[in-house]
């Protein structure tokens, strides 16, 4: 039975850096489960198919080549870490993650990621649905101000500039996406614990998360 730590929450609560931080400590395997979504939207804004569209993002979703080299994300070989992480494709992912048949259809790759010595599977459904047995399941959260700010500053250190209120109001609307859609909606798992971070730095978040696992 290979171990799984599942990490969910909202956009911006910093649960990769902790999903990743974890991983590395343990050296398990890592999921990036939004990055699957980000990659179909991208996939189909270069092939002219509408976010709207479920049934043919599940049909590409299918034929894709997707693989993880050392943090860097490839699609059909080509290195796409920098274009699928753009606030576009943010968006977009959380329009096409809204599909039962997409959804349905990475269920199979996310399963594979479960190797050997262990997993930290970082989503929005990681505890809920692609991994109900999991060993640890925490869901990490913050509040939105505080997810808002650490936006910002993430992307002010990248030199883009950006306007609080907007990305604020960006988070807002994308959190009530994730929680209203009918299939998969982001919600805490009944037996996961909630590790609210607004508090914290990303040594205590990661401490906690280790802790739990033990
Ligand atoms: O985590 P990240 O911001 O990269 O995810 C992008 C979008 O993909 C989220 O806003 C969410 O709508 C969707 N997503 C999802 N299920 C997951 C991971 C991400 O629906 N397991």
């Amino acid at each position: 039975h290979i171990p799984v730590i599942a990490i969910d929450g909202p956009s911006a609560s910093g649960k990769g850096t902790v999903a990743q931080l974890v991983a590395k400590k343990l050296g398990y395997h890592y999921l990036d489960s939004g990055a699957l979504y980000r990659i179909v939207a991208l996939a189909a804004k270069a092939q002219n198919i509408s976010w709207q569209d479920g049934l043919s993002l599940a049909d590409l979703a299918s034929k894709l080549n997707i693989s993880f080299k050392d943090g860097e994300i490839y699609l059909n070989e080509q290195n796409v870490s920098e274009e699928v992480r753009t606030e576009e494709m943010g968006k977009g992912a959380s329009q096409v993650a809204v599909h039962p048949a997409l959804r349905l259809e990475l269920v199979s790759l996310q399963h594979s990621f479960r190797k050997a010595p262990g997993l930290v599977a970082d989503g929005r459904d990681m505890a809920t649905v692609i991994f109900p047995d999991a060993n640890t399941k925490i869901y990490l959260t913050a509040t939105a101000e505080v997810r808002a700010e650490r936006r910002y500053k993430q992307l002010m250190s990248k030199g883009i500039h950006a306007n609080l209120a907007d990305i604020l109001l960006d988070l807002q609307q994308r959190d009530a996406r994730d929680q209203q859609r009918t299939v998969a909606p982001l919600q805490q798992a009944k037996d996961a614990i909630l590790l609210e971070t607004s508090d914290l730095s990303i040594e205590q978040a990661v401490r906690f998360v280790l802790d739990q696992s033990n």
